[in-house]
């Protein structure tokens, strides 16, 4: 059981907590002799809710991610409900498909990074998304009870808090809440989005409405009020046909004792072992990043080639040791990219090894937590180049892994962790400049060990203040007292603005980019 009261979550809750987010946090296989293989799987929002668990007792609703035979679905249902407190949501293949690789994310994905010539089309994929989340609606409501909590989680389901409350209007107390992990554009992105209106209205019938950063929220306060007529905003709130709804900036976080426990295991140890004998003599720059146009992967590799033709030095004693994570490969988008990337590194390799040295280490899969934890920790320099990100979860990852060797983390102007963690602690960057972005890797690299040690802690106040733990916490009290969190309470720098002012960082850095773009010389 989590613990109520102390460090756990208001003992006087007198309801129950039910967690809605599109995939179950646990992958099922069949196997040969007809039963299932489970086991948990990884990723952002499955860590972040592993955290919340160490709250509140939760149960878990979710697609299992496979079709199961109609004649193994009670099965299944039983071990999930017996073993994990979840409850599978069965989709057909087609459907799923139609829902996840289609609607959300190839429409839903690049509209919400502001990357609208990424999306695809397709009419079938909106009805699926309709659908499925008409589906999730009919699974969740034989559970609900008074003074249940309903928590939904991200763009997969952005329908489904609207179909609950319409649906669940005879439910004294009942609270909805909703998250987003990815970014909430601004309002001329949104705008091109189907549903616009309809997820506007969806997302009011909640109670609390969460993003990463307070900008989003702004975004969102913003596109709302276009959207919907009879919507006035507050700084923190949203009114709308008698309601209100909070709408928040929640940084995500991570249990940083965890990666330093693992550290300590014989596995990583002997991993990291391996990793300082293999690069020794060598620095180590790291990217791990799931295979996606959203993280800047062509624009790190382009710096880092840059880095070894205007610091010829180096050549030879840096690596890039890029990780990346296989992701929605059935989608198009990300075929060209894997085919791009795998191309940009056969260049930077071709032209700047020699028989003893390979300068990028370029690996397309996943790797063991343990593997993960010793690359991190390995490394001199980690560096997140995304051109739009949510949050990202690696750059705390791998600070809590840097004790020993605090080494540098680079972040790139356009991901939400830019806000949360102190500026002075990182080196910051545009990765659209890249003579810059590459001159930032060369001072990274270069930096003293004082001064990184001074960075390092820095980082490490927020990461080891704002846990995946304390990130559920404070949206569930909102959500009980609906109180708006005071803005020093989160490690955001972010305030929420008045409604009509300009948003002059912004503008500079959209401005920034555009004019590198413009310079941009291939090398
Ligand atoms: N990760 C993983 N498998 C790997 C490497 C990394 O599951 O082989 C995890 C990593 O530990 C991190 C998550 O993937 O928790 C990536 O989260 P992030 O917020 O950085 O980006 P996202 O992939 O959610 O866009």
């Amino acid at each position: 059981m989590a613990p109520n009261g102390a460090d756990g979550f208001d003992p006087d809750f007198e309801g129950r907590v039910l967690v809605v987010a599109n995939r179950l946090p646990m992958s099922i296989k069949p196997k040969d002799d007809g039963e299932f293989e489970y086991s948990i799987s990884s990723g952002g929002l499955v860590s972040g809710l592993k955290g919340l668990g160490k709250v509140v007792d939760f149960k878990w609703f979710g697609w299992p991610g496979i079709d199961i035979h109609r004649n193994d679905k009670d099965k299944v249902r039983r071990h999930l409900s017996d073993n994990f407190n979840a409850v599978p949501i069965f989709l057909s293949e087609d459907l799923a498909q139609k829902h996840y690789n289609g609607f959300s994310n190839s429409i839903l994905w690049p509209l919400l990074h502001r990357m609208p010539e990424k999306a695809g089309n397709d009419t079938e994929w909106a009805q699926a998304y309709q659908e499925v989340n008409e589906i999730f609606a009919d699974n969740i409501l034989p559970y609900v009870e008074d003074n249940d909590m309903i928590w939904v989680h991200d763009y997969h389901l952005l329908l489904l808090p609207g179909i609950l409350r319409e649906r669940l209007k005879k439910k004294r107390n009942l609270k909805i809440g909703f998250f987003l992990h990815t970014p909430f554009p601004t309002e001329d992105y949104f705008t091109i989005l189907p549903f616009r209106e309809e997820i506007c209205k969806s997302l009011l019938l909640c109670d609390v409405v969460g993003f990463h950063t307070n900008q989003y929220a702004k975004d969102f306060l913003d596109s709302a009020r276009k959207v919907l007529p009879g919507v006035s905003r507050s700084p923190n709130d949203l009114h709308w046909e008698g309601r209100k709804v909070i709408v928040h900036g929640f940084p995500l976080g991570i249990e940083g004792d965890e990666w330093r426990d693992m550290l300590q295991e014989e596995g990583a140890k002997k991993e990291l072992a391996g990793l300082k004998q293999q690069f020794e003599g060598q620095k180590i720059l790291l990217g791990v990043d799931r295979l996606d146009y959203i993280k800047g992967i062509p624009q790190k590799i382009l710096a880092f080639d840059r880095l070894m033709t205007d610091h010829p030095e180096w050549v030879g004693k840096v690596v890039l040791v890029q990780l990346a994570i296989p992701t929605r490969a059935e989608v198009e988008e990300y075929r060209i990219l894997r085919r791009e990337v795998e191309h940009l590194v056969g260049n930077v390799n071709g032209k700047h090894a020699t028989f003893k040295h390979t300068p990028v280490h370029y690996l397309y899969r996943s790797v063991k937590p343990e593997l993960l934890a010793a690359l991190y920790a390995a490394s001199d320099v980690c560096v997140i180049s995304s051109i739009r990100d949510g949050l990202n979860l690696v750059s705390y990852e791998y600070a809590a892994c840097q004790e020993e060797k605090k080494g540098i983390l680079m972040m790139s102007n356009y991901v939400g962790a830019i806000k949360t963690l102190p500026p002075s602690s990182m080196v910051t960057f545009n990765p659209w400049d890249t003579p810059r972005f590459a001159e930032s890797m060369n001072v990274a690299l270069k930096m003293s060990e004082e001064e990184r040690a001074e960075r390092h802690q820095g980082i490490m106040k927020v990461v080891d203040t704002w846990t995946s733990a304390k990130w559920g916490k404070a949206f569930l009290e909102t959500m009980l007292t609906a109180e708006v969190p005071k803005n020093n309470e989160m490690p955001d720098r972010d305030p929420l603005g008045h409604p009509d002012e300009p948003d002059a960082e912004r503008d500079n850095v959209a401005m920034e980019a555009e004019e590198a773009k413009k310079q941009h010389k291939p090398i």
